[in-house]
């Protein structure tokens, strides 16, 4: 599967904003695109189906899965994630690059099966910080809270199976340095095989 554009897999710990770091990567770039997903989680508030994820039942999901046709995926909260192969690898063979917004245990599968594909692990500045904007959602009570922190304590620790660490400290900066990581990883020889022959 290796295709012309990139994929990069973004992961990190609940709150440490790799969400909006890829709304802003896409803003600043529309030529990437994002994967959309496959989950069994019911669509919340106005989400619809093929926009934010693909909608499907645990056996949708499961037959999906038979039929080869899920790259990685994970259990998160009780549902299935996972992401779809077919439009990934037509993607990147059109010269798109594809960003992916999966979990750490999805990234470092990802990683086992295609080892070109580009891991980011998002950090917080610090523990505190991460504290302060989960707290900012608004919608998680002191104990979740607590729970998640204790999560992301342990997650981090993955980290070190992860290509690159990419600092959310401000926003734009964590922007460049991911455009930045993308433009160095189009450099790579392997991406470029047999390119001095053909001179
Ligand atoms: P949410 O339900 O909040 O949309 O997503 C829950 C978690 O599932 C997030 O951490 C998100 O990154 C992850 N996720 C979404 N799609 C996929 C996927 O295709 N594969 C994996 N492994 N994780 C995913």
């Amino acid at each position: 599967m290796a295709g012309k554009g990139l994929i990069v897999s973004v992961s990190g710990p609940s709150g440490v904003g790799k969400g909006t770091i890829l709304e802003a990567i896409r803003k600043r770039y529309p030529e990437c695109k994002q994967s959309i997903s496959v989950t069994t989680r019911a669509p919340r508030g106005t989400e619809q189906d093929g926009v934010e994820y693909y909608f499907r039942t645990r056996e949708q999901f499961e037959q999906l899965l038979a039929d080869g046709e899920i790259l990685e995926y994970d259990e998160y909260v009780g549902n299935y994630y996972g992401t779809p192969l077919t439009p990934l690898i037509k993607a990147t063979e059109a010269g798109d690059d594809i960003l992916l917004d999966i979990t750490i245990a999805g990234t470092l599968a990802l990683e086992e099966k295609y080892p070109l594909a580009i891991s980011i692990f998002i950090l917080p500045p610090s523990f505190e910080q991460l504290a302060e904007r989960l707290k900012g959602r608004g919608t998680e009570t002191d104990e979740l809270i607590k729970m998640r922190m204790e999560k992301a304590k342990e997650e981090i620790l993955s980290a070190k199976k992860f290509d690159y660490v990419v600092v959310n400290d401000n926003l734009e900066e964590a922007v460049d340095n991911i455009v930045a990581i993308m433009k160095a990883e189009r450099c790579r020889y392997e991406r470029n095989e047999g390119i001095e022959k053909t001179l």
